[in-house]
């Protein structure tokens, strides 16, 4: 139950990382939080994609709040659709939904007179502490090409899929080859009439394959939550150790997702002329490495074909290559990712004396230990700037975002603090020390992504997965303004 005084709190985002924070409030007995959501329902990402062949690429047991696991997840890579499933599932269990203002849009948020006050449709409405939770792949982004809206068929972005648009009867258009266009591939290959991938540049592809679980398999975890717990530490292990390690550091573990990479390649297409097409000319894991077991065979079908030629323009018939060739298309879809940048952009923020975060953040999103910002007393951001994103288990990322946002709010709650906010000082050591990390990481290796920020550099944590949890772990108060009443 919870003690001193009520302290109100508002989350803006009801995906992965907002339900969380909501349950750990509820742990802590804290019942006075809203939480503010744009869409209809709880999801986020996992709500908004809905393209044929999502999968998350993390092994589906790990990909779970440590607290809630899921014996029922039907492969060892999660399908889309039971992810979306999950966090339902969650947010009916524990009751979080009656505390969800669904539909509505949070315009701004300013910090005045010690409180935060949303304003929404419905006007201001005043809260002790803001906790953003508004992921950062959510903007979509298109591609800058002439034409782009004279397609006469349906066209849209992966994460608008236009499921009214039957697809086996059709000639697609995918256009470019990163995480979302590779698994659009895969599981549109074969299945429709023509399938045209654009790619702009080739990717490495791991060869992960997704094998089914048996109801054994099910059955048993059920029946033995120890043995899903053991599975989940040792892929939290794995992740730390191997995974997480090779593209911040040099060493074995790099080598080996190289080799694998090259191999499977190799193995896998055996015309010289696609497998020239299809290899990178980067450094596997550079930019974002991509899982896909069915990849190189779906492009190996009659039926697709692999275009390496520029795009000239779009037309209503279709793309038109650099060559001036036409390639008449029904649908076409735009898998060209987002705007990596805006976390809780475009929404307006003002901190302290009026000053706001898009002007803090002009020359690129940064923040203490990725959770707050200087300026910005009693607001905590979960999956912010440099957080440990990219091939990662977000969920255990957000968990213990959510523990040290908790630590502040009960902190608040027990009357020890008012306000508390990083110091200019300690964010910018934090942020120098990572740059300082920077050239060891595999980002810097000569390729472009959405990694890199305005500067050049990589935007993403530069070290093991285990230490943001340590950084988190280590509350130092001489890195905080603190008020006290
Ligand atoms: P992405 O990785 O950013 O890929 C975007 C693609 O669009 C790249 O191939 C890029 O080409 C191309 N592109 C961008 N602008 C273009 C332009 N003007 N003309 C032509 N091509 C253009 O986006 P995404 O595939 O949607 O994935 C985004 C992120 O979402 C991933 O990195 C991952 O973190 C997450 N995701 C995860 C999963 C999973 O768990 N399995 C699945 C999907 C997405 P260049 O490479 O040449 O720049």
């Amino acid at each position: 139950m919870s003690s001193g005084r009520d302290v109100s709190v508002a989350i803006i985002g009801a995906g992965m990382s907002g339900l969380c924070m909501a349950i750990k409030l509820q742990q802590a007995g804290i019942e006075s939080y809203t939480i503010f959501e744009q869409a209809s329902d709880v999801g986020g990402t996992w709500r908004d994609n809905t393209y044929p062949g999502l999968t998350c690429d993390i092994p589906s047991r790990y990909y779970s709040y440590s607290f809630r696991p899921n014996p029922e997840w039907s492969r060892f890579l999660p399908p889309g659709p039971e992810i979306q499933d999950y966090f339902r599932a969650v947010a009916d269990e524990r009751n979080i939904r009656p505390h969800i203002r669904f539909d509505t849009e949070v315009r701004a948020a300013r910090y005045r007179d010690g409180q935060w006050w949303l304003t929404t449709e419905r006007g201001d409405e005043p809260f002790d502490v803001l906790v953003t939770a508004t992921g950062f792949l959510r903007v979509p982004r298109y591609p800058d090409i002439a034409g782009r809206d004279t397609f006469a068929g349906p066209s849209f972005h992966s994460s608008r899929w236009d499921h009214s648009v039957s697809l086996p009867d059709k000639r697609i258009g995918v256009l470019v080859t990163g995480s979302t266009g590779v698994q659009i591939t895969a599981e549109l290959g074969g299945n429709v009439q023509q399938l045209k991938v654009f790619q702009r540049t080739a990717q490495w592809i791991a060869p992960w394959p997704n094998r089914e679980y048996t109801r054994v398999t099910k059955a048993l975890m059920r029946r033995l939550p120890l043995l899903n717990a053991v599975v989940y530490r040792f892929w939290a292990w794995f992740v730390s150790s191997i995974f997480g390690r090779a593209p911040v550091e040099p060493g074995w573990q790099r080598w080996l997702y190289s080799v694998q990479c090259r191999w499977n390649l190799r193995l896998s297409v055996r015309d010289p002329v696609l497998r020239r097409k299809l290899t990178p000319k980067d450094q596997p894991m550079c930019k974002r490495l991509v899982f896909a077991g069915n990849y190189y065979k779906a492009v190996q079908k009659p039926d697709v074909e692999v275009i390496t030629e520029g795009i000239d323009h779009i037309e209503p018939r279709g793309v038109v290559t650099a060559d001036g060739v036409l390639h008449e298309l029904d649908v076409l879809v735009f898998a060209t990712g987002f705007d990596a940048r805006a976390y809780v952009r475009p929404m307006e923020v003002i901190g302290e004396n009026g000053i706001a975060l898009n002007d803090v953040w002009a020359d690129g999103p940064f923040a203490y230990r990725s959770i707050a910002v200087p300026g910005f007393p009693n607001l905590f951001m979960m999956t912010g700037p440099h957080s440990p994103i990219g091939n990662q288990s977000l969920v255990p990322v957000a968990e213990d975002q959510a523990d040290y946002a908790m630590w502040w709010i009960t902190q608040i709650r027990d009357g020890r603090i008012i306000a508390a906010a990083p110091t200019e000082a300690a964010t910018k050591e934090y942020n120098d020390s990572m740059k300082a990390a920077m050239p060891n990481t595999v980002w810097l290796t000569g390729c472009s992504s959405w990694y890199l920020g305005k500067d050049g550099l990589p935007e993403l944590f530069p070290w093991v997965p285990r230490r943001h949890r340590e950084l988190l772990l280590d509350r130092d108060l001489r890195d905080f303004e603190v008020r006290t009443a």
